[in-house]
């Protein structure tokens, strides 16, 4: 009767290792995707610690350089110097998913850099980093924001 009564002994069962792995696989594939468009970037693998120049590829120290972004659609890119705004801005503005880290209520976003108008939820901000400091300015559109980064920005 040993061939009836008898139970297989359960597997103890626990995540999968290969799920895990399944994943870590996703993530390197998007990297690596990711990667591809950009040439300047393809043979840097693992990423060093900072995001390409949204224009030129280069990367852009998190110290250092500029961001971009238009909050109301989670947009966002990244600038090694400012120059690099205005070529990025003339060929379409290729905006990456995402925000930058300025958060700040500075009643100076709420008006245009360049025209002085007032910018609504559509504003764009670019953000220049200097170590822990983060200057803000806001613009109404991305032309404004190429005819002020055209123009030297800030420091003209
Ligand atoms: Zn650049
Ligand atoms: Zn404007």
């Amino acid at each position: 009767m040993d061939a009836c009564g008898r139970k297989r002994p359960e597997r103890a069962r626990g995540p999968r290792p290969r799920q895990k792995l399944a994943l870590q696989s996703q993530i390197l594939t998007a990297n690596l995707q990711r990667n591809l468009h950009s040439p300047a970037r393809r043979l840097r693998w693992p990423p060093v610690h900072g995001e390409p120049c949204s224009w030129c590829g280069a990367t852009v120290d998190p110290e250092d350089g500029l961001r971009a972004a238009e909050p109301a659609g989670e947009r966002k890119a990244a600038f090694c110097r400012l120059e690099h705004v205005v070529p990025w801005a003339m060929h379409g503005a290729h905006w990456d998913a995402g925000t930058v880290e300025f958060q700040g209520d500075d009643p100076a976003l709420s008006t245009c850099a360049q025209c002085g108008e007032a910018v609504d939820d559509a504003r764009v901000l670019l953000v220049r980093h200097r170590g822990e400091f983060r200057v803000a300015d806001a613009f109404c559109g991305v032309d404004h924001l190429e005819a002020w980064a055209r123009a030297g920005g800030r420091y003209s």
